[in-house]
């Protein structure tokens, strides 16, 4: 057994459980448990990637302060790991976030900044941009730029590729992901055209979001921020991203996302984050659209206990009209 010497050894290698009681037409579809990750989501292995490639390059020293733009889940795996190996952390997070997020990347003593979530990629108060001025501001700073940084796909290339491949015996046929960055879809996309190209990378995207258009029709239309779900959902294509990977996209309604959670806590005992919701329900449109078995693979992002007060509370579903 591997030696487990620090929390950083327990991300990744995440396992795999397969979906029992949701119709899923020919196909067997599998969930992969990055909420079982220590920061609780997907995104603590491109932290630590990023993190780890900079101490490489020299780009961090002992007295770094790593700034982060976050949907919150890349900004908890920074401070987390800042945490462990001695870094500070500013995170500056959308407005539109759960506030758990917030408590929680305190907790592990980050310095948390709030960004407004309505503007776009051009507004000095979008949160990319926010995060640019607060790194130019702070000394002895980095910047994790998920958004531009190659080490956030390789991250999924050089681990969640492989632990797939290896869990699925090599019979991927495809795999279903949001698009935040565009890291796990790209890094994924990457490692299949090489191991198995037949393997097809899907996009599950929130309504409202402009991935979808984009992979489509090759357009950019203006985004209206009117999805629900957290990580996922773009109003800017990132740098990150790489369409070319993408065979086919789903566009996902707020209501059919966090309904697939609350069924999948009721029947699978499952308790997912929101953007989990997205994903599984485009993965069961693209199971009962195939004509033979096949294996398909989505995630549960990260951890639902994040959203006991928004997707699993009944008040706040009723004022947002979902049920
Ligand atoms: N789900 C959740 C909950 C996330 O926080 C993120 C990252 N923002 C994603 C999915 C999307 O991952 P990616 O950034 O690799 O596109």
């Amino acid at each position: 057994m591997t030696e487990i010497k620090s929390l950083i050894d327990l991300i990744g290698n995440t396992p795999l459980v397969q979906v029992k009681t949701f119709d899923t037409g020919d196909c067997n579809l599998f969930l992969k448990m990055e909420n079982m990750n220590p920061g609780s989501s997907i995104k603590d292995r491109v932290a630590l990637k990023i993190i780890e490639d900079a101490e490489k390059s020299g780009e961090l020293n002992k007295n770094s302060t790593i700034v982060e733009a976050t949907a919150g889940n890349t900004g908890l795996g920074i401070a987390l790991i800042a945490r462990l190996k001695g870094y500070k952390a500013k995170v500056v997070i959308l407005d539109k976030m759960n506030e758990n997020k917030v408590f929680h990347l305190q907790a592990l003593g980050a310095e948390v900044f709030k960004a407004r979530s309505d503007v776009g990629p051009d507004s000095k108060e979008h949160y990319v941009n926010v995060a640019k001025r607060i790194c130019a501001e702070t000394p002895n700073s980095y910047m994790a730029g998920q958004f531009t940084n190659p080490s956030n796909p390789s991250a999924h290339e050089l681990t969640t590729g492989p632990e797939i491949y290896k869990q699925l015996g090599g019979k991927v046929d495809a795999v279903v992901c949001g698009v935040g960055t565009g890291g796990t879809i790209s890094g994924l996309g990457k490692y299949f055209e090489k191991k198995s190209p037949h393997t097809e990378m899907i996009l599950a995207d929130p309504k409202g979001s402009i991935v979808k258009d984009k992979v489509e029709k090759n357009i950019i239309k203006d985004a209206d921020y009117s999805w629900l779900v957290e990580g996922i959902g773009e109003d800017f294509i990132p740098d990150t991203l790489e369409i070319k990977y993408i065979k086919k996209a789903y566009e996902i309604s707020n209501e059919e996302a966090f309904k697939t959670i609350k069924i999948l806590a009721l029947n699978e005992g499952i308790l997912a984050g929101s953007s989990s919701g997205t994903l599984i329900s485009a993965a069961l449109k693209y199971c009962k659209e195939q004509k033979e078995p096949k294996n398909v693979v989505t995630f549960v992002c990260d951890n639902g206990e994040k959203y006991l007060n928004t997707a699993y509370n009944n008040i706040w579903l009723k004022e947002k009209n979902l049920i």
